[in-house]
């Protein structure tokens, strides 16, 4: 029995806030040494009653240090980044090159430099361990196979709220409608995303570098009640499927004590109160985030940070009710459009990148 210390960056988000509830769960086997916020000092503060010895840090707009500080905190062995947009991006790198495993909740990292960070993971024979719920399952259901195994990674999508709005009727969605997500309680980026598939689509970019398969092995199908987490087709046809009730400790438990697993206070999944489990088919023409992210992924290079970043922008403008909502896959579209893609791109060319396609979204919408 290996207790893990634990870094969390990004303390104070939904991740983060689970992150306490797990440590508190199975103190034995988690103990959270440092824990970051980005303004929520007074939720930090409160946080780190429960965790007295852990060091604390605000990262505000700029205190960079201070993150790769605590990525790099020599008593810690895992660092689990949580942090919303791209400034996980650094920190991961560091905790990877100080030696440390990465548990990465943070979209970005794997979105925009999957090839670089999970290189730099191999060379230094540190795990990548995923937390979103979808990898997380992933994860469990290949337990270390081969890739050459798996005929298909199949992610599961709740659909979001707009599942069965007809096509036409996306145009006039509100902002109230999308920020109202029907299984996951989650910060608002990310609910917006769950709306356009973007999430999704972000995810099938992240499990094309997490699990070394190409997009075309990468599939997704609706599962609007969001029990099965995801699933893996190996090559003989069979299917393993990864079931809890949603609940996002689940996948942080694993992360923090794979390859074991221990008893914990979460509930267990009532199957006969679950009526059923359904799947359909993504609607791909009306939902163009998924199609959009198969064409960065299959092209890879900097067109994946391209997308992140235009949507990053795009969702931006529509929570201030700036643009409607296609307007977001559409501005998206136009700006990977625009790119002109750089293969194989270190660190710099992909910041850079992603900033181009900050400034062109923004000019494109007018913000
Ligand atoms: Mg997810």
């Amino acid at each position: 029995m290996r207790r893990r210390r634990v870094v969390v960056l990004g303390a104070t988000g939904s991740i983060g806030q689970s992150a306490q509830k797990v440590a508190r769960d199975i103190p034995e086997r988690m103990e959270i040494v440092g824990m970051s916020a980005h303004s929520s000092v007074e939720k930090l503060q409160a946080a780190a009653k429960d965790f007295p010895d852990a060091q604390i840090r605000i990262s505000g707009n700029g205190n960079e240090e201070g993150l790769l500080e605590l990525a790099t905190l020599p008593e810690a062995d895992l660092v689990l980044i949580a942090i919303v947009g791209t400034g996980g991006l650094k920190p991961a790198l560091a905790a990877i090159n100080a030696g440390k495993d990465i548990a990465v909740a943070s979209k970005e990292i794997l979105v925009m430099a999957g090839e670089a960070v999970m290189e730099a993971a191999r060379r230094k024979g540190v795990k990548v361990l995923p937390v979103d719920s979808e990898h997380n399952a992933i994860y469990q259901c290949l337990e270390g196979r081969d890739p050459a195994d798996v005929k298909r990674l199949i992610l599961t999508a709740s659909g979001g709220p707009f599942r069965k709005l007809p096509a036409a009727e996306l145009e006039n969605v509100t902002l109230a409608q999308a920020l109202k997500h029907p299984t996951w309680e989650m910060g608002r980026k990310i609910t917006i995303d769950s709306a356009t598939l973007f999430n999704k689509g972000l995810e099938m970019i992240e499990a094309r570098w997490l699990f070394d398969v190409e997009m075309a092995r990468v599939d997704v199908i609706v599962h609007p009640q969001s029990i099965v987490h995801s699933m893996v087709e190996f090559i003989d046809s069979s299917v393993l499927a990864q079931l809890s009730v949603t609940d996002m400790c689940f996948p942080i438990q694993y992360a923090v004590t794979w390859p074991e697993r221990v008893p914990n206070r979460l509930p267990s999944i009532d199957f006969a109160a679950l009526a059923k489990l359904e799947f359909e088919a993504p609607r791909w023409a009306d939902f163009p985030a998924l199609s959009l992210a198969r064409w960065a992924g299959e092209a890879s290079g900097t067109l994946p940070a391209v997308l992140n970043a235009a949507n990053e922008i795009a969702v931006a403008a529509f929570l201030e009710s700036r643009c409607a909502f296609p307007a977001i896959w559409r501005t998206v579209e136009r700006v990977m459009r625009e790119h002109t893609l750089i293969a194989a791109p270190e660190l710099d060319a992909i910041l850079c990148a992603d900033s181009w396609a900050r400034t062109r979204a923004g000019e494109l919408l007018g913000v």
